[in-house]
């Protein structure tokens, strides 16, 4: 028996450890990302369904992020940056840039369409994570909103600094609305500290390191994996020898079946269908004004394709 599958097996001090999903290279358009959710062997933490990492990616001339006008439903979107400034617009009218620090949220519910791209003046950095959260059904159908926060809770620990861009952690909870219980943070670890946070035991949570190396009761946590904790855990230390940060989400196992599709969170093939038929006639998801160029057209509704889901 060596030493990794000890260790994944026999329970920590704070309950159970943790199992690594590598994460997916590909595009978002021309922006190369790193997607950990969702994967085949893992849909979900909590209610989160997707994350994209991108970055950090540094550039003189044109827009590394520029997404054009594109519908969602039945979830919420939220953008968290390290580094660099997006800018979103949305059928409501709402426009928003976001900063390290800040954080948009975007309640899509029963539809809303949006855009996001580097804006005209911008620092020449791009880094940072956009994540989904699927609604549960008694809130999937609610009124479109978006939150634009500039900025986030600050809890200061022994040994580093919390952000809580989503839920409630430590001491601090977001403002942003949310429909189910969760968590979103981002932990910063002084170098050669250890953090100590007490987490939900009611809670699966997922760790993604963000920059440097951290540590999780000892064990390593690889920089291409999210790493996710069963429910049970009651809390982490998380140790670093020269710094780290590193996002942190969790909820209670969704216990809704979902079914996802470009950039739909719904629960049948019908529902997909029809979102896809009205974005594509003009219905529902309203319009996007003020962004240069065209709206994406909905991909080919073939059973068997599963296209990547934007942002
Ligand atoms: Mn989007």
């Amino acid at each position: 028996m060596n030493q990794s599958y000890v260790a994944a097996e026999e329970p920590g001090e704070h309950g159970p450890t943790f199992t690594s999903y590598p994460n997916r290279d590909t595009l978002l358009g021309h922006l190369p990302i790193r997607r950990a959710l969702p994967l085949r062997q893992r849909r979900t933490v909590g209610p989160w369904c997707f994350l994209d990492r991108f970055g950090p990616h540094a550039f003189s001339a044109g827009k590394p992020m520029d997404v054009p006008p594109h519908p969602h439903i039945g979830l919420q979107t939220v953008s968290w940056l390290l580094e660099g400034e997006v800018l979103h617009t949305d059928s409501l009218g709402c426009e928003a840039t976001v900063r390290p620090g800040g954080v948009n949220v975007m309640t899509a519910g029963r539809g809303i369409s949006h855009a996001e791209q580097t804006p005209t003046h911008h620092s020449g950095n791009l880094n940072g994570v956009q994540l989904w959260i699927a609604l549960p059904d008694a809130h999937r159908d609610v009124e479109p909103s978006f939150a634009g926060i500039a900025e986030t809770p600050l809890c200061e620990l022994p040994g580093g600094l919390l952000r809580v861009f989503a839920g409630a952690l430590a001491v601090v909870r977001s403002p942003a609305p949310h429909f189910s219980p969760l968590v979103g943070a981002d932990v910063q670890v002084h170098p050669g500290a250890t953090v100590e946070i007490a987490l939900d035991p009611t809670f699966e949570h997922g760790l993604l390191v963000l920059d440097g190396e951290c540590l999780l009761d000892s064990q390593r946590l690889d920089s291409r994996a999210l790493h996710v904790t069963a429910p049970g855990r009651s809390g982490a230390a998380f140790a670093s020898p020269s710094g780290a940060r590193l996002l942190l989400i969790g909820g209670p196992p969704f216990a809704e079946q979902i079914l996802m599709w470009w950039n739909f969170v719904a629960r049948t093939p019908e529902e997909i269908a029809a979102a896809r038929a009205d974005w594509e006639t003009g219905r529902r998801f309203g319009e996007v004004r003020g962004y240069p160029k065209p709206r994406l057209a909905a991909p080919e509704l073939v059973r068997v394709a599963r296209p990547n889901p934007l942002s």
